[in-house]
């Protein structure tokens, strides 16, 4: 009998653990029910006296959920995972099983803008402080981290900048830190631009990967969904906060995404291809002022991706000449991508940062974390990558 854990992960996306001799659908049946009936009593009464495995609601557990949510904690190598209506339920389920009024985290300062905003606007009304390091001087570490230290959060490669955290030496010093202050800390990292193909955080030591499944999970533009991977113990107690916040996965957007797994492997092998050539024929077009693409030998921490990263991924960045009204003219003008927001669809989507992710930040915010009005999002897809070129070429001609 073949080990799952031991698979590649493209048989481990299409499969799960139903391996030989499991028997039953190929597909998975959607389980679209939002309670479940007793054998008898007795099945309220063992729920009741803590057996987990009765199902009794699905916002507490689902059949299709579970089966997605074992099948992607094999993916990430991870013991269990909680699936959520959306990256930010995730996310924020998580921040708020860990940390308590009075407690603190620390975070990269390049986030996606919704998890920056959620720090900024909503953490301190409960009395959470949230501080920044700079991944540049990750030493400064010493100093952030304190007694009231709950969790340390990263996002590597950053939105839109695609600069990379150095996730060894972070968990490093934070280990350090821990230690000495005799606390215990999470660290998390936001896992979405890479996904799992491209980037394994628990090798590198880190407690909770999470990844919105809207985007390379997902990989066709028609779910939210968002997913944490821990060990056992620490999914056990996100999925009692997830019980009260709720933004429990629904049992048909696990559906979607369980079927959209199964491609997984294929779609962002082709989107990491297609973005290395891209990236590359862009570097040198005259109205291309620079393009950002930790695959490129020009990005300054290329060879920290290489050691990180199994792959590059399928997101790009280009500052534009003519700024924003440079950055405009191109997304109007294309005819293969597509001007929206959002990422990791199969369909190259762009989108100018400073009216989308990074809309209602101050100028002082877009400098901290590099954005720049010209700048264009590029998620690329898996169209053919000559289409994608002649695309990017005309549009450029408008500026
Ligand atoms: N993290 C990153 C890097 C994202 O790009 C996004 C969404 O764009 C999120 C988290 C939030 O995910 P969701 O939109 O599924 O809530």
């Amino acid at each position: 009998m073949l080990d799952p854990k031991k698979l590649s992960l493209s048989t481990k996306a299409i499969h799960g653990k139903k391996l030989h001799p499991y028997k039953g659908p190929v597909s998975l049946p959607i389980y679209q029910t939002s309670t479940y009936r007793f054998d008898s009593s007795d099945d309220a009464i063992r729920y009741a006296n803590g057996d987990t495995s009765v199902y009794v609601y699905t916002r507490y557990h689902n059949p299709t959920v579970h089966d997605v949510e074992e099948k992607i904690a094999l993916m990430e190598e991870g013991e269990d995972a909680a699936l959520f209506a959306s990256g930010m339920a995730a996310i924020s389920t998580a921040i708020l099983t860990f940390v308590h009024a009075g407690e603190e985290i620390v975070s990269t300062p390049a986030l996606y803008g919704g998890t920056y905003r959620f720090f900024r606007d909503i953490l301190p009304q409960d009395d959470i402080r949230v501080k920044y390091v700079d991944p540049d001087r990750l030493s400064t570490l010493d100093r952030l981290i304190t007694k009231k230290t709950r969790l340390v959060f990263l996002e590597t490669p950053t939105n839109p900048t695609l600069d990379l955290v150095d996730v060894r030496e972070l968990v490093s010093r934070v280990r350090m830190m821990q230690k000495k202050l005799r606390t215990k800390i999470i660290i998390m990292i936001d896992n979405t631009f890479a996904s799992c193909l491209n980037q394994k955080p628990f090798d590198a030591g880190v407690d909770i990967v999470m990844e919105s499944a809207t985007k390379y999970l997902g990989g066709h533009s028609d779910i939210l969904a968002g997913v944490l991977v821990s060990t056992a113990k620490i999914i056990g107690r996100v999925k009692i906060t997830a019980k009260y916040l709720g933004g429990c996965a629904d049992p048909f957007m696990a559906y979607l995404l369980f079927r959209s797994l199964k491609t997984f492997e294929l779609r962002v092998t082709r989107q990491n291809e297609n973005a290395l050539a891209l990236a590359g024929r862009l570097e040198h077009h005259p109205k291309v002022l620079r393009v950002l693409y930790p695959g490129l030998s020009s990005h300054p921490q290329h060879a920290l991706a290489k050691k990180q990263m199994t792959g590059f991924g399928g997101m790009v960045t280009i500052e534009v000449r003519g700024g924003a009204r440079g950055a405009v003219k191109v997304c109007d003008a294309l005819n293969v991508a597509v001007n929206a927001m959002s990422l990791g669809g199969v369909e190259t989507l762009v989108s100018i940062p400073v009216y989308s992710s990074h809309v209602n930040m101050s100028a002082a915010e877009l400098k901290r974390q590099g954005v720049a009005a010209g700048m264009i999002r590029i998620s690329v897809g898996v169209e053919a990558i000559a289409d994608l070129v002649a695309d990017f070429e005309q549009a450029l001609k408008k500026i």
